[in-house]
């Protein structure tokens, strides 16, 4: 008799859902049997709310039209996140997603800012970015198909989803189950393992189940990859030392942005995610630095909470960093359990779905089991690491005085390759970046222009010397051309909210 695979994902939390929708979507029933336990006793970690631009790959894989997404998690759009005080308190910039601005003649437009912006008096990203500019106005437009011909400010959108993180693990639940995953609730009392492989689960209920694979989708416990085949764990603190995050949501706002708002605290930062019905709010700090008494009453003069409404504060910690194999022998660890970078950039969903599509590949396509597990192991490093980096230039490129959280961001070394990278882009405006990495050169640009990397430079960057750069006046004309562009190719466009409310109605 023909033996399905079966394929235990332990979880349900967002990462055990989005595996089980995965995985319940692209393999084929008649050979794969899914299942998927979670614990009553253990609540989801409840946070996740923010997204970054593949996710419409995602939707696309699971043919969810973003109407349905939205409509089903309360949903809203989100085009870049404001940070606020990042840097020096009282700065903001916007890393919007997409480019900024277009070439010129093969030049890039990064290029031209680096030589010329400065002396013609463009001080700031935005007006170039049309994702930031649409953002700022308040205004949407879903992505649209791309001519690659000439400079065409609405192909140049793009955007992502905030999401109530209940309502997508319902949504992934009802999707999955649909879709012939088998659904239990019950509490994994131990996990056995033989020579290294995980063999079978016990249950609260006395039952004793086994499967070929299992996915560790149970967050930060990592019952499987962490705790029973003790994998390696990289810890990141010393670069990325938030550990704590202070959550707690307030009312819906009044106009809803399309963007998260990250705003810089004493010990760490903020976020506020604007949801439909509720409005996400969530100061993630560093123990080292402060304590969480004085954390809470921070956020509450931030939020202008009252006395009552800050005791509904709830405190989530976490540990930053990575495990080495989360594919280790027959367990695959997926979400939270394999490891986290902190949520200042909003990848951690990503990640899940991305892994979860590699895992789907590697049964489909896969011949050589170990060979795929190593694949998987090696791809999922390199964007750990790409992210890290990223992260830790947010915090390491600060100007604050007198504050031993951001003092210590300043001082702290950071890896050798994210060294490189900041060198080289202070020297020549070049970064070397890995193809197919996350972030892309215009993330770094905004990000690092904006956190004031080049502000005590007073040398302007040499940007490429064998390039020949348009003259002066030329660039000011090209400034000025992308700048009115812009504007007016966003000006049309509907509010938010109008976009949201269309949605819901279709
Ligand atoms: C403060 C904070 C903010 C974040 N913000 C973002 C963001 O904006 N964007 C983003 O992409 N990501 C964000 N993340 C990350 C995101 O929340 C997680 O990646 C995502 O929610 C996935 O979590 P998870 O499913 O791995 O874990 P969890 O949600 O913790 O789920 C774990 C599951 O395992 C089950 N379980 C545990 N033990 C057992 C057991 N013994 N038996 C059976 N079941 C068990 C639990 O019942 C639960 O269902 C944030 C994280 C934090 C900490």
């Amino acid at each position: 008799m023909f033996m399905k695979t079966k394929i235990l994902i332990a979880g349900g939390g967002s990462a055990g859902w989005i595996t089980a929708a995965v995985l319940s979507k692209g393999l084929p029933a008649q050979k794969y049997q899914i299942e998927l336990i979670e614990s009553q006793d253990v609540a989801p970690i409840g946070v996740g709310e923010a997204s970054i631009p593949p996710i419409f790959q995602f939707l696309t894989y699971l043919e969810v039209s973003p109407a349905e997404f939205i409509k089903q998690t309360g949903g809203t759009f989100k085009y870049g996140i404001d940070f606020e005080g990042w840097g020096s308190p009282g700065r903001r910039y916007m890393h919007a997603f997409g480019p900024v601005g277009t070439h010129f003649e093969g030049i890039t437009f990064a290029d031209i800012w680096l030589a010329y912006a400065e002396q013609l008096g463009f001080k700031n990203l935005i007006p170039f970015s049309s994702s930031a500019v649409a953002a700022y106005k308040g205004k949407f437009s879903l992505p649209k198909a791309r001519s690659g011909v000439g400079f065409k400010p609405l192909e140049q959108l793009f955007s992502a989803f905030h999401f109530d993180a209940g309502r997508l693990a319902n949504f992934l639940k009802d999707y999955a189950i649909k879709k012939g995953c088998i659904w239990r609730q019950d509490h994994i009392a131990s996990v056995n393992q033989h020579n290294q492989k995980i063999d079978s689960l016990t249950l609260a209920s006395g039952q004793t189940v086994t499967a070929d694979y299992f996915a560790d989708c149970t967050g930060q416990v990592g019952l499987f990859n962490k705790q029973t085949l003790n994998g390696e764990f990289l810890d990141w603190r010393s670069w990325l030392p938030c550990d704590s995050a202070l959550v707690v949501p307030t009312d819906r706002l009044e106009h809803l942005p399309p963007y998260t708002k990250s705003v810089a605290m004493s010990a760490g930062w903020r976020w506020q995610i604007p949801l439909q019905n509720r409005t996400g709010n969530g100061y993630v700090f560093s123990s080292q630095f402060i304590t969480q008494k004085h954390a809470e009453k921070e956020l509450q003069a931030a939020l202008k909470l009252s006395d009552q409404n800050a005791q509904k504060m709830r405190l989530i910690q976490f540990k930053t960093g990575y495990l080495k194999k989360p594919w280790q022998a027959n367990s695959i660890a997926i979400g939270l359990s394999a490891g986290f970078a902190e949520p200042l950039e909003s990848t951690s969903i990503h990640l899940i779905y991305k892994y979860a599509i590699e895992l789907k590949n590697a049964f489909i396509y896969g011949r050589d089991m170990q060979q795929e597990a190593d694949d998987f192991n090696l791809k999922f490093e390199q964007d750990m690491l790409d992210i890290r980096d990223f992260l830790i230039a947010h915090y390491k490129i600060n100007q604050y005085k007198n504050n031993d959280f951001w003092s210590s961001r300043q001082n702290m070394a950071i890896p050798d390759r994210l060294g490189q990278k900041l060198n080289s882009f202070k020297q020549s405006g070049q970064i070397d970046l890995p193809t197919g990495t996350l972030f892309s050169y215009y993330s770094w640009f905004q990000v690092l222009l904006g956190q004031g990397i080049l502000d005590d430079q007073n040398q302007q960057v040499a940007a490429l010397e064998c390039q020949k750069l348009p003259d002066k006046q030329i660039a000011d004309q090209f400034f000025k051309t992308i700048y009115q562009k812009i504007h007016q190719a966003t000006e049309p466009l509907s509010a938010h909210q109008a976009v949201l409310r269309d949605l819901q109605l279709n």
